[in-house]
């Protein structure tokens, strides 16, 4: 499982169309300061389901979509779109790819897709538990999240062990279950 692509539309500093491609392996991005190189990390958090302005490093949700430039102006949706290999069926859908979009308009109505089929967010989250992909998974390592794996603190640590062992999901419904 890798991720194979990224298009980005209307999505922070990119107003038009952007397809990046990646192979197996070691993929780089590279370009100077406030080219955007950021704002494509931002965006494969975004279509995951992330729902922090502050990781998005944003003061409201709306903040995502391109606000314009001197020349250009802003746009009123942002959407992202990951195609992921899925040869192995990690993922449980029956399906060699899958794309998951992301859609935010600006009057707040939002919408994620898999495969073009409409899901909840908590659909979403589902279909990546324990597959390391996810907000909260290890797939994206930040620097605040290195310090949380290197912390002495064998609780902040729990979680990267937890992904990795497949059990994240069970904690979940083990926890709905509860409030039930
Ligand atoms: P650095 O090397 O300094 O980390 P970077 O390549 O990571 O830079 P980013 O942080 O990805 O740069 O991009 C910053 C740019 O994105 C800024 O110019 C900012 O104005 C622009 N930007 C952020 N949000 C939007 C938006 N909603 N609409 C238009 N441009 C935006
Ligand atoms: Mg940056």
């Amino acid at each position: 499982m890798f991720l194979k692509s990224v298009e980005i539309m209307g999505f922070k500093s990119f107003a038009d169309r952007t397809r990046i491609e990646f192979s197996e392996g070691i993929s780089a991005l590279l370009g100077p300061n406030g080219c955007g190189k950021s704002n494509v990390v931002d965006s494969v958090k975004w279509v995951l389901g992330e729902q922090s302005t502050k990781n998005m490093r944003a003061e409201k949700m709306e903040d995502v979509i391109f606000n314009g430039t001197e020349t250009r102006k802003a746009l009123n949706v942002a959407e992202v779109t990951l195609t992921i290999a899925n040869e192995e069926g990690i993922l449980d859908l029956d399906v060699p790819e899958v794309s998951i979009k992301r859609r935010l308009f600006r009057n707040g109505e939002s919408e994620y897709l898999v495969n073009n089929t409409p899901v909840k967010l908590k659909e979403l989250r589902e279909l990546f538990f324990d597959t390391g992909i996810g907000k909260s998974a290890y797939s994206i390592m930040e620097q605040g999240k290195i310090d949380q794996v290197l912390s002495n603190k064998p609780e902040e640590r729990r979680y990267l062990f937890e992904e990795a062992a497949g059990i994240t999901k069970f904690k979940v419904r083990g926890g709905e279950a509860d409030r039930k």
